[in-house]
């Protein structure tokens, strides 16, 4: 870190919260160097006085694949179609309704796209998206730039047409708890956060689902997420939605996947709860070894934190500037 980076982190930005999620937990065991980045040499890198170097790390940290790129704006397009008709929605009803949040993400897509492009998304990276095959100059054909937003189209048309749909619209709409939104809370101290697609009550048991719009998914990780979703979902409503809930009913978690219209579900009971809640801190204790300030979250020099060069490299945002890259 250099001597202007540490008066910036000293004197300007605001703390930097230990907050633990799992995509926190799998850059940790992925690379530590590339989470030291991520996690502590870009931040603050959205306030305009940063120094160009950490703004640089900021810009890096938030860049999108245009897979993950797809995958997010399929979220939100059903989370706008869940928040939006009149409910019980008719099947013409709904095919409509989803033509025309389509038609506005497309949209969205496209002026992301030329933003991302031109790097005018530079002056705003907060609100502006970059995507990775710009800044690094992936070669990318026009035909699979349009494959990638076909995928938003037939998602959200599956999704529209699915049986998931049919019986979530014929739900009353109180039972859909919340839609697309982060859920927060404290384990063991640690500030934890999960972002779930929607939870609903269905039969007095909560349900709660995780889009999964990309075309390959690591199972293992989507089991972790599915659980840490869970245990979340829990620990914020099991007491909020009592009691209707039976405590000792399993949280369901399904990962619905719009592109093929299939859906794979777990249960997960007091004792899974409470297995994953030890997992999410076992990993938040670990992830404070490098510190030098653990009770502060301060990394000090950033000497702990080795880099793992691998063949992944070539997929870390921060591969330009990392000096451990070119060994990979
Ligand atoms: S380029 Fe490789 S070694 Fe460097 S931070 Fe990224 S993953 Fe780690």
């Amino acid at each position: 870190m250099s001597s202007s980076q540490e008066q910036y982190f000293r004197e300007e930005v605001p703390h930097n919260d230990f907050l633990w999620s799992h995509t926190r937990h799998e850059v940790f065991q992925s690379c530590l160097r590339r989470y030291y980045y991520a996690y502590y040499l870009a931040w603050g890198g959205w306030l305009d006085s940063a120094p160009a170097a950490v703004r640089e790390l900021y810009i890096l940290k938030r860049l999108f694949t245009r897979q993950d790129w797809v995958a997010t704006h399929v979220s939100m397009a059903i989370a706008h179609l869940l928040r939006s008709g009149t409910r019980p929605m008719t099947p013409g009803l709904l095919a409509a309704e989803a033509g025309g949040i389509e038609a506005r993400q497309i949209e969205n897509m496209r002026e992301e796209f030329l933003h991302s492009r031109s790097g005018a998304f530079r002056a705003d990276p907060v609100h502006m998206v970059g995507l990775f095959e710009h800044v690094f100059e992936v070669p990318v054909t026009a035909a699979d730039w349009k494959q990638t937003v076909d995928r938003l189209a037939l998602a959200i048309r599956t999704f529209a047409g699915s049986t998931l749909a049919q019986d979530l619209f014929a739900l009353p709409k109180e039972r859909l708890i919340f839609i697309d939104r982060p859920l927060t809370s404290i384990l063991n101290g640690f500030k934890v956060r999960a972002h779930p697609s929607l939870l609903i009550l269905d039969h007095g048991q909560m349900h709660l689902y995780l889009w999964e719009a990309h075309p390959e998914v690591a199972l293992t990780s989507l089991r972790e997420r599915l659980a840490i979703h869970a245990c979340l979902a829990d620990t914020r409503n099991r007491t909020a939605v009592n009691p209707v809930t039976d405590p000792d009913l399993p949280v369901l978690a399904t990962a619905y996947s719009p592109l093929f219209d299939e859906s794979y579900t777990l249960e997960f009971t007091p004792t899974d709860i409470g297995n994953t809640r030890e997992f999410i801190v076992n990993s938040a204790d670990e992830m404070l070894f490098p510190l030098a300030k653990p009770e502060e979250n301060d990394p000090g020099d950033g000497a702990a934190f080795e880099p793992s060069p691998s063949p992944g490299c070539a997929a870390c945002p921060f591969h330009r500037v990392c000096p451990a890259a070119e060994k990979s």
